[in-house]
């Protein structure tokens, strides 16, 4: 079968997490920061290292078969590529943001007013829906500083904390897209089965990261309790212990359940819990 191409970001704050993503995938390749591209060596498939940016383009173009790209970039760029699969890092929202003492306080006020982004596509898009006209000065970085300069009456701009908008005396007003990595292909190219394999593989990475593994103590009379509260991936897996009338129950929960949980298993009797990391499920 031919050999993939997958083009992630060269440095950046996209680099690591899609990096550390396709290692917990099971591939294997070297991580050559100076290299353009480097091969994995259990999978068909050869990673480019490229700027964000051109990576919508190099899949719609078939350059690279997959790509790892914020949602922003390709709402930029305006390709027609597949949404494969969110990944969910590199999460971050597309905000209108004003200064501290501006007038502007809804949309409407933006209008005949001068907008500094780097994002010119997204923001008109936005304007023309909410039917205001407003010019769009596109700065390719430092927008936060436009305001301040003269440059422009408000900014459009990511923010992820909004430490920055804040030391630079901005506000945000607006939220107008939010975004996260997601993983790109080729329209019509989704019954690939080397794709599909990834798409898979990547999957049970990022079910395994909302998941723990669970194993805890507890009286035999109390395991019905116990087990109305730990609906696991099937049931729960209920083990004697060498203590009579005492068993080990092992199942998986969800993260975002976790502390909920673990308050309700112990006032149901539950000892000894211990939670542990996931690598993979395969369902
Ligand atoms: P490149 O050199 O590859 O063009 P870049 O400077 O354009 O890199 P980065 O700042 O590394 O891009 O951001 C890459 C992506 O990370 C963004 O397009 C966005 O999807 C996501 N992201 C998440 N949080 C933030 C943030 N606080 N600021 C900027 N981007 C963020
Ligand atoms: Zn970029």
């Amino acid at each position: 079968m031919k050999t993939l191409k997958i083009a992630i970001q060269k440095s950046g704050r996209l680099n690591e997490k899609s990096v550390e993503l396709l290692k917990n995938c099971g591939l294997s390749f070297e991580n050559y920061k100076s290299s353009l591209i480097s091969s994995v060596s259990n999978f068909p498939l050869e990673i480019l290292f490229l700027r964000d940016d051109d990576i919508p383009e190099y899949v719609q173009d078939g350059i690279a078969d997959l790509g790892i790209v914020g949602e922003n970039v390709i709402s930029e760029t305006e390709v027609d590529v597949a949404h494969l699969q969110k990944l969910g890092f590199g999460k971050c929202t597309l905000k209108l943001a004003v200064q501290n003492n501006s007038d502007i306080e809804t949309i409407q006020d933006l209008e005949g007013k001068a907008i500094a982004t780097s994002y010119p596509v997204i923001l008109q898009k936005f304007l023309d829906k909410e039917n205001i006209k407003a010019e769009v000065r596109t700065i390719s970085g430092s927008v936060e500083i436009a305001p301040g300069l003269g440059l422009s009456d408000a900014i459009f701009d990511i923010v992820s904390t909004g430490g920055t908008l804040k030391s630079n005396g901005l506000k945000p007003f607006a939220e107008v897209l939010s975004s996260e990595a997601v993983l790109i292909g080729r329209k019509g190219d989704e019954d690939n089965l080397l794709i599909q394999e990834l798409i898979q593989r990547i999957q049970s990475v990022l079910r395994a990261k909302e998941t723990k593994y669970v194993v805890l103590n507890v009286e035999r009379k109390n395991i019905e309790t116990i087990i109305n509260l730990l609906p696991g991936v099937k049931s729960p897996t209920i083990v004697p212990l060498a203590e009579e009338n005492w068993v080990a129950v092992h199942t998986v929960i969800q993260e975002r359940d976790f502390w909920e949980k673990i308050n309700k298993l112990k006032a149901a009797g539950a000892q000894g819990i211990v939670v542990m990391p996931i690598e993979k499920i395969i369902l």
